[in-house]
């Protein structure tokens, strides 16, 4: 990074501290990871230069035929680590994947039925605030009191009587599997397409940790950031013929320009990697290490929503120690250790504020590690957040912090 320090220094400034920030801190927003060299050195080559509209074989710019075998080579492998016939590989992130499925299936002021926002959903799944909440009538669906798990029976009650085309499967903060079957029959009793967004749990899905959502969705779409531990982007996947061409179609030309080339091509190592046997020990270790911390956690007094988790992240209720996800967000950044507040179901503060905090391991996993340094991790949480007030405390608890992420070096100091 010569370059960027002589010419840039401001900006080399930036960056070595960023990489400084990621070697000393715990990473646990739960959809954060950290990507190989490999995928990096990708992403900064000059696959950055050319522009690729269309498809491969298909494009309205000379000069593609290299580019086409990065593409095809994405497409392919997409295919093959979640078994589906088609595959656009084109979306720039998880939200322009999920307008193109939106378009591909349904007009502008049908009904969707998505998952609440503060029952885990994601933005585009109905918020107001989103082309979603504002192209659909959106109807929501969430958790019960009791089990704090998807309702299915409320599910199939606002289904029949609201009608959608189409019902969103997903979420951003959701601790549970989903049951992707009964999502599909509750939507072929009225009609509606189902789609799943899987952003959260590819990775789970593309090992085996979690069942997987292509067999009973029209579409499946992604993230490929997250669990997946891909460049930054979005896939959408479908076994329909006709649905695979609108796709294409609502991606380039309806939504999208150029394609990302040098994202793609690094989408495309990271579905190779994501193919080795390797990467389903790696997420069967993120989900070994998620039920770690949530024991840790639990055993501290932490009441974790739902009662644990089945997958890569839970939810921490604090209404019990009478802190906020605001507070708890800052307190544990003290300690070095990065997580987000977030609602928890039936929240009665603002999201702004917050009742809990989400915590994910894809990443500390990704780090090499495994439960005893769960137990560390989820003890010196403990430690900050009954504590918030205490700066020895929270300092004692940051060292202990630094001392593990020196034990765990991450891309050993160099800049990719
Ligand atoms: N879908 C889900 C379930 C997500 O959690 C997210 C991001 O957090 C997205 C879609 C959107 O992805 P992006 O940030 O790439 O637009």
């Amino acid at each position: 990074y010569e370059l960027t320090k002589g010419f840039d220094p401001e900006m080399y400034d930036a960056m070595m501290k960023e990489v400084e920030r990621q070697e000393t801190h715990v990473e646990l927003i739960a959809s954060e990871n950290f990507v190989s060299p490999a995928v990096m050195e990708v992403q900064g080559s000059v696959l950055t230069n050319k522009y690729a509209e269309g498809y491969p074989d298909k494009r309205y710019y000379g000069g593609c035929e290299f580019v086409d075998i990065a593409e095809k080579l994405a497409i392919e492998r997409v295919k093959k680590l979640f078994n589906v016939k088609y595959a656009n590989v084109q979306a720039h992130s998880g939200s322009q994947a999920n307008m193109a499925a939106y378009f591909a299936l349904i007009e502008p002021g049908d009904t969707i039925l998505g998952m609440d926002l503060s029952h885990g959903g994601h933005l585009t799944h109905g918020s107001p605030v989103n082309f979603s909440g504002k192209l659909y009538n959106v109807v929501s669906y969430g958790v019960t009191k009791e089990t704090e798990t998807i309702d299915y029976d409320q599910l199939e009650a606002l289904a029949k009587e609201h009608k959608p085309k189409l019902i969103v499967a997903g979420a951003s903060a959701y601790p549970r599997i989903i049951d992707f079957k009964r999502f599909r029959e509750i939507a072929d009793m009225v009609g509606a397409y189902l789609l799943v967004d899987m952003a959260h749990f590819a990775g789970l899905v593309a090992a085996g940790v979690h069942p997987s959502p292509t067999d009973y969705a029209h579409i499946t779409t992604s993230t490929t950031h997250k669990t997946l531990r891909g460049p930054r982007g979005g896939i959408i996947l479908t076994n329909d013929e006709d649905l695979a061409k609108k796709i294409n179609s609502r991606i380039f030309p309806g939504s999208q320009g150029g394609p990302l080339m040098h994202v793609i091509a690094a989408k495309a190592v990271a579905f190779k990697e994501a193919l080795s046997d390797e990467f389903k020990e790696y997420q069967k270790q993120i989900a070994v290490n998620a039920k770690k911390l949530a024991g840790v956690l639990a055993d501290r007094g932490f009441r974790i929503v739902s009662g644990g988790t089945d997958n890569h992240l839970m939810l921490v209720d604090l209404t019990k120690q009478n802190i906020t996800g605001k507070d708890a967000e800052a307190a544990l950044g003290r300690a070095n250790i990065t997580a987000n507040k977030n609602t928890i179901p039936f929240e009665t503060r603002s999201p702004f504020i917050t009742s809990g905090v989400r915590i994910g391991t894809p990443a500390v996993s990704s780090r090499g590690m495994k439960e005893p340094e769960m137990e560390i991790i989820g003890n010196a949480i403990a430690d900050v957040l009954d504590n918030i007030n205490d700066d020895a405390k929270i300092a004692d608890a940051k060292g202990r912090i630094i001392e593990l992420c020196g034990n765990f070096p991450l891309y050993k100091g160099k800049l990719y």
